[in-house]
This record gives structure tokens, C-alpha cells and sequence, in this order.
């Protein structure tokens, strides 16, 4: 039998070497279309509404465990689809600090201090075949937008607001197409798809349960590997780009998006995605 005294002084000298737990914050920005079991538009702004809502509630609360199994301290989740007051407060993990409604000259309301971003239940930039309700900010507006020359959704930009925050993205959940994006964007990002686009509002979905427990596993792994996860820092200036639709071209969420032949072209250059974003034309 091992000498007790040999034993304890490696457990001591083990202890004293890993420290105390360290405290960190992770910010989950949480969209609704890729959220587990939505396909359609009713489900994020119609009849069906309560479906996203309940989708978002389920997939932020899993999230939300997630980042604590793996050590955060704290936890900022940002209710980030439309308006921002979709999930009910009532319903979300009390451990997690919830931000809803405008906020007004900022984007990500108090992500600095954060070692982590978790971009929940995203989906696809606009015009990419088979993303489910695929859009960059407004389906009824925007038809594309560039950052630096560079075609870029809603991922990129987001990836990049966090960049200049010096905080990498460690996760993107959604449906296969924004699983490939947020790999693009984003080298060693954790991609935990939900369901499998098929078109603009059809997919091959997941069981809740097995999608749920998808998002539970890689948060763990994605909040365990933030530090090995490099924060996108765009190298200024900044140019973006939006394709605006022409007027009296107004798509609704039930007409697949097709490109506009001649869409009315934005550019604006600064040192800021960010200002950038919150200052479009
Ligand atoms: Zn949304």
C-alpha cells in the first residue's frame, strides 16, 4: 500500500501547482433561427412564435449549464433575435444574468471582461443555398453585406465585434450551413450543429433531446478550449459593405430569397466593425 504521507504531499503539491479556480465570464449572444426544432418563419415572428421562444429558452438554460460544468464564474446571456425580449425571464437559468431590449450605441451590452462568446442558435449569412431563414440583420433589407471585400453574415461580423474586444468566439450552434460559416470565419471554433438545412424554411431536425444534448457536450468542450481559440482581430480600417434591395423589391419571410439584380450599394470605412455595424446607413 502506498505511503500516506507520500500520497498526500502529491495531492498538496498537485493542489498548490493548478492554483486556485480561476473566475471568468462567458457572453452567450443567443439568435433564434437556429435554435433547436425552428425551420420556419412562423416559429420565430408568426403564429407559431412560442415554438422559438421555447426553443431559445431550452437551448440558452442547456448553454447556460454547459458554461458552468466547465468553470465559469459567470454567465451574460444576451436574448439577441429581433426586438430582445423573446425568452421569459422566468424560464432561464436564475445562475445566468439576462440582457433584453435595446441597448442603445452598443451591439453586445457588457461583453468586455468576458474569456469567451457563445453564438447560440445563429444561422447563415443571407443568399446561402439551403440555410434555414438565412439572413445578414433584415431579411426584408439587406441582400449582402462584405467586410473587407469578403462576403460575411452576421457570424463574421460577430466574430469580429468580439475580436476587437480581444475575446475569441468559442462556439456557434445552428444548422449545418452555419456550422460551415462559423469554421470559415472562425479557425478551431466549436461547430454544434442542430439540424440539417434543406432550404429556406425546411430542415432535417434533430430530436430536442439529442440536439439538446449536443449543446450541452460542446459548450463544455468549447468553454474548456477558450484559451487555445484565437480571438478574430480584423487589421484595420475596417471596410463594410451592405447590398440594400430596391425600394418596392420588399421580401416578406415566406418568399425564398432570390438576388435583386441591381441592389443599392453601401460602403463605409472606419478602425470599428462595430461602429461600423451600429452606424448603418
Ligand atoms: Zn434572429
Amino acid at each position: 500500500m502506498r505511503d500516506p504521507w507520500t500520497w498526500l504531499g502529491a495531492v498538496v503539491a498537485g493542489w498548490l501547482a493548478a492554483g486556485p479556480a480561476e473566475a471568468f465570464k462567458v457572453y452567450v449572444f443567443c439568435d433564434m433561427e437556429g435554435c433547436t426544432g425552428v425551420t420556419g418563419s412562423e416559429q420565430i415572428m408568426g403564429s407559431r412564435a412560442d415554438e422559438g421562444k421555447r426553443a431559445m429558452e431550452g437551448d440558452i438554460n442547456t448553454c447556460v449549464t454547459g458554461c458552468f460544468a466547465a468553470g465559469a464564474t459567470e454567465v451574460v446571456v444576451r436574448d439577441g433575435h429581433g426586438g430582445g425580449t423573446n425568452v421569459d425571464p422566468a424560464r432561464i437559468d436564475p445562475r445566468a444574468r439576462l440582457i433584453q431590449g435595446p441597448t442603445p450605441g452598443v451591439r453586445n451590452k457588457d461583453l468586455d471582461g468576458a474569456e469567451a462568446v457563445i453564438l447560440l442558435g445563429y444561422h447563415a449569412m443571407s443568399l446561402t443555398p439551403g440555410g434555414v431563414l438565412a439572413h445578414s440583420y433584415s431579411s426584408a433589407s439587406i441582400q449582402r453585406m462584405r467586410l473587407n471585400g469578403r462576403e460575411v453574415g452576421e457570424i463574421g461580423i460577430d466574430a469580429a465585434i468580439a475580436g476587437e474586444h480581444g475575446i475569441p468566439v468559442v462556439m456557434v450552434s445552428g444548422d449545418d450551413k452555419t456550422c460551415a460559416e462559423a469554421k470559415a470565419w472562425i479557425p478551431g471554433v466549436v461547430a454544434c450543429q442542430t439540424k440539417t438545412g434543406t432550404g429556406w424554411q425546411s430542415a432535417d431536425v434533430l430530436p430536442e433531446a439529442e440536439s439538446r444534448a449536443r449543446i450541452a457536450r460542446r459548450t463544455e468542450d468549447a468553454v474548456r478550449r477558450r484559451k487555445e481559440i484565437r480571438p478574430v482581430v480584423p487589421s484595420g480600417p475596417q471596410t463594410v459593405e451592405w447590398e440594400y434591395l430596391p425600394k418596392g423589391s420588399l421580401r416578406t419571410h415566406h418568399v425564398e430569397f432570390v438576388p435583386v439584380a441591381d441592389p443599392r450599394r453601401v460602403e463605409k470605412t472606419g478602425p470599428s466593425v462595430e461602429r461600423l455595424l451600429l452606424d448603418k446607413p
